[in-house]
């Protein structure tokens, strides 16, 4: 069972500037994989870009053109779970010998294995066989390789072996086809100002796309509602609004150090200035509220404190937060421009 979706094919994945070197590339292994310097090919980008899409697209053309060869997709999650399962069973070199054996292996989402060590070496091992004979690795994830946190290195010096593909955001004619192809293949028909608007206003996410597309597509299909401006308003309104944006510790740290008019060097500098010491706690104080960071890796990134720093940092935020009106008031600032 090679677990792929028909559903997420090359046809169906419309061509853009933003994708065009991803999709080419993925082409170019389906054609010939094992057989191109594209190994692992990795293709990166953020939610709803169209990775997991385009990892499908991949398997099903290499499944259409060579069925003799095995595919299989798996998601970083299921086969960590697998991994975890063979452990408890005593059948690690199971779980092995079953993955050496698959000639083309797409995984889904590796940044899952940050921080699991365990999972990591297993996956080094299966990848390195694969590699030497000759196999096809394709891997999908949230962050390019220099990006990675908790990754061990060699397992990211093999990230970078092959070709590391970007998906970025769609740019304005690319969202509108992607538009009207959801239209046309399901029939409906819909005025352009609308398609316009949807386009013009949901700009980082195509699956954000096409669910605004859906909800119009339900209002005028099942409530009769008749697809005006404003509906599609009301519509983007709640999509744009639902979606937190990922705030990111370098969003962060610009952020604060253009609130405080300083540079993000003097931000995460080694002085003991006030206000600089200020800015610094507080960028530690929203990385952990707003990322998913550890302690250690904030402190890393921010001006190379250890954890420890982080944590009195946050304390001290809380505790100013409550006793300071002026500090309260630069959290409360902040606060607004991550939440928007
Ligand atoms: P990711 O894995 O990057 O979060 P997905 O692959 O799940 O994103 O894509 C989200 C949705 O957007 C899916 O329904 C997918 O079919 C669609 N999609 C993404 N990119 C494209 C594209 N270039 N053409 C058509 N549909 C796309
Ligand atoms: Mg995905």
């Amino acid at each position: 069972e090679s677990q792929l979706n028909p559903n997420y094919n090359f046809d169906n994945f419309l061509e853009g500037d933003s994708n065009r070197l991803a999709r080419s590339a993925g082409m170019a292994v389906a054609n010939k994989p094992g057989g191109t310097s594209f190994n692992p090919l990795l293709i990166f980008g953020g939610v709803g870009l169209g990775k997991t899409h385009l990892a499908h697209a991949i398997g099903v053309e290499i499944k259409d053109k060579h069925p003799d060869k095995t595919v299989l997709y798996i998601s970083a999650e299921k086969f960590t779970q697998q991994y975890i399962e063979s452990v408890k069973k005593n059948t690690r070199n199971d779980f092995i010998h079953f993955y050496q054996l698959i000639d083309v292996l797409i995984i889904d989402d590796v940044q899952f294995f940050s921080g699991k060590s365990g999972t990591q070496d297993v996956f080094f091992h299966i990848f390195n066989h694969l590699h030497q004979n000759g196999k096809q690795v394709i891997l999908t994830s949230d962050k390019a390789p220099v990006d990675m946190q908790d990754i061990e290195q060699r397992l990211l010096s093999r990230f970078k072996w092959g070709l590391s593909a970007e998906l970025q955001n769609p740019d304005y004619e690319t969202r509108i086809s992607i538009l009207n192809n959801k239209l046309y293949r399901d029939g409906v028909e819909m005025p352009e100002e609308i398609i316009e608007y949807v386009a013009q206003n949901i700009k980082t996410n195509v699956r954000e796309l096409e669910g605004a597309v859906i909800s119009l597509i339900a209002q005028s299909s099942f409530n009769k509602k008749e697809v005006t401006l404003d509906l599609a308003k009301q519509i983007v309104e709640k999509f744009v609004k639902n979606t937190k944006r990922e705030v990111s510790i370098d969003y962060i740290q610009k952020v604060i150090s253009d609130y405080f008019q300083m540079d993000v060097e003097t931000l995460q500098s080694k002085t003991r200035k006030r206000h600089i010491v200020q800015a610094r706690q507080l960028a530690m104080f929203f990385a952990k509220k707003y990322t998913k960071a550890s302690l250690a890796s904030i402190g890393s990134q921010i001006g190379k404190r250890d954890h420890a720093t982080v944590l009195h940092a946050c304390k001290t935020v809380d505790n100013l937060g409550e006793t300071d009106k002026q500090f309260k008031k630069y959290i409360e600032d902040l606060t607004k421009k991550f939440a928007q």
